[in-house]
């Protein structure tokens, strides 16, 4: 592909930043380079029509963790790491809210609640054991209870008559979030480029060298912002973990409100315009799940409908209007990796399933690392 004069010098000359990756992280750190950097030419490219790997495709939870998750994180991190992974999701939220306005992106902190099934007795009780405990290691951030008992006042089917509840846990509408986040970027003069796929770079001594699918250039700074694709790019320590959602059409007199959790956090469910929308079941396959293939599988969709007509919505007639998946990018550990990759490149990835609360941080320590 051979570009006019024009479009080169207006486009591909002198670029101070590309980022590849318009999600939430790509655009958080193009903002901030912006604020730093106010005359620098900043790129972002995106191989999608629209961002395509999570950003666009999550179920908006406004989450720090769920009881039972916060349990099994303090199996394999210590009472100080833990604590510090909940301030910085709130952190986070605390900053998509400032960077965006609350109403801009739908918030509402209608709470959050953790459902166990019949046969996690054995998991409710050790949670209720422990709650106190997780209550005053959170108590320095929230100053007060976080998490209490509930009685089943859905009723959802097949679960424990009771459920765990999470009064400051809030839900957001995802489209708004990301149009909101877009124009900001637009706005704030940075270019977007979509449809374009960064398959390499070689790093030169003042410069890096972008190879996409059809056409090369140089910038000054490359910053990687891809999560589950990350591997792509030569970034190790990132597996792709694709997740199936589902969402009902309206039903009337919907009477569920809140943000739901099921299984230690594999299923997640919420009210949306009148509607459930359900997603989950990658414990069913985690091998087959392990993909950057945007596609669905009769296995987890069967399980999800399942799901709803016999726990979610027991006696409700309801219809399945539309079914995605969305790509989430995690790892051994739970910490996103933000670093520098070699002399003008850097990653900001593996956000898990919390970038909604993250992903504004980890943008913004991305663009940090440029010194
Ligand atoms: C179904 C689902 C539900 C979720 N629910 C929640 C939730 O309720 N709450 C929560 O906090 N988190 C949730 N998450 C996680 C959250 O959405 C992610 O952690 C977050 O969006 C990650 O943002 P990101 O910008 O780092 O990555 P992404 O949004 O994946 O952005 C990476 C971008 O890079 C682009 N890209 C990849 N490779 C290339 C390339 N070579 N060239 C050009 N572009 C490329 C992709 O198309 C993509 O747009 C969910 C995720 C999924 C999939």
């Amino acid at each position: 592909m051979s570009f006019s004069y024009w479009e080169h010098d207006s486009w591909f000359s002198n670029i101070d930043f590309t980022i590849v990756g318009s999600g939430i992280t790509g655009l958080n750190c193009a903002l901030e380079l912006k604020t730093r950097y106010p005359k620098a030419k900043i790129v972002v490219l995106e191989r999608g029509l629209l961002p395509n790997g999570a950003s666009t495709k999550n179920a908006g939870f406004a989450c720090f963790g769920s009881l039972s998750e916060i349990l099994d994180d303090l199996e394999h991190h210590s009472e100080e790491e833990m604590v510090a992974l909940v301030r910085k999701r709130m952190q986070g939220l605390d900053l998509l809210r400032e960077n965006l306005g609350s109403e801009n992106i739908d918030l509402q902190v209608n709470g959050g609640y953790e459902l166990f099934t019949q046969n996690e007795g054995k998991l409710f009780d050790t949670c209720v054991s422990k709650m106190a405990k997780v209550n005053t290691l959170l108590n320095p951030i929230f100053g007060e209870d976080v998490f209490s008992i509930t009685n089943n006042k859905f009723g959802f089917g097949k679960v424990q008559d009771n459920l765990i509840f999470n009064k400051f846990e809030g839900q957001l509408d995802t489209g708004k979030m990301m149009n909101a986040l877009l124009q900001k970027v637009h706005a704030a003069g940075v270019k977007i480029l979509n449809s374009v796929t960064v398959n390499g770079f070689v790093e030169g001594r003042d410069s890096v060298e972008v190879e996409t699918e059809h056409f090369s250039f140089y910038t000054g700074n490359l910053l990687i912002a891809t999560n589950g694709f990350a591997a792509q790019l030569g970034i190790p320590e990132v597996k792709p973990a694709r997740a199936q959602v589902l969402i009902t059409e309206p039903i009337p007199d919907l009477h569920i409100k809140g943000t739901f959790h099921l299984e230690k956090g594999y299923y997640y469910f919420r009210n949306i315009n009148n509607r459930i929308l359900l997603g989950g079941g990658r414990n069913l396959n985690i091998k087959g799940e392990e993909t950057t293939e945007l596609a669905l599988t009769a296995l987890i969709q069967q399980r999800l409908e399942g799901l709803l007509k016999n726990t979610i919505l027991p006696g409700t007639p309801f219809r399945i209007e539309r079914r995605w998946s969305g790509i989430m990018g995690v790892g051994e550990q739970k910490k996103p990796v933000i670093k520098k990759v070699s002399k003008n490149v850097f990653c900001g990835v593996r956000l898990g399933g919390m970038g909604v609360a993250i992903g504004s941080l980890v943008g913004k320590e991305l663009a940090d690392l440029i010194d």
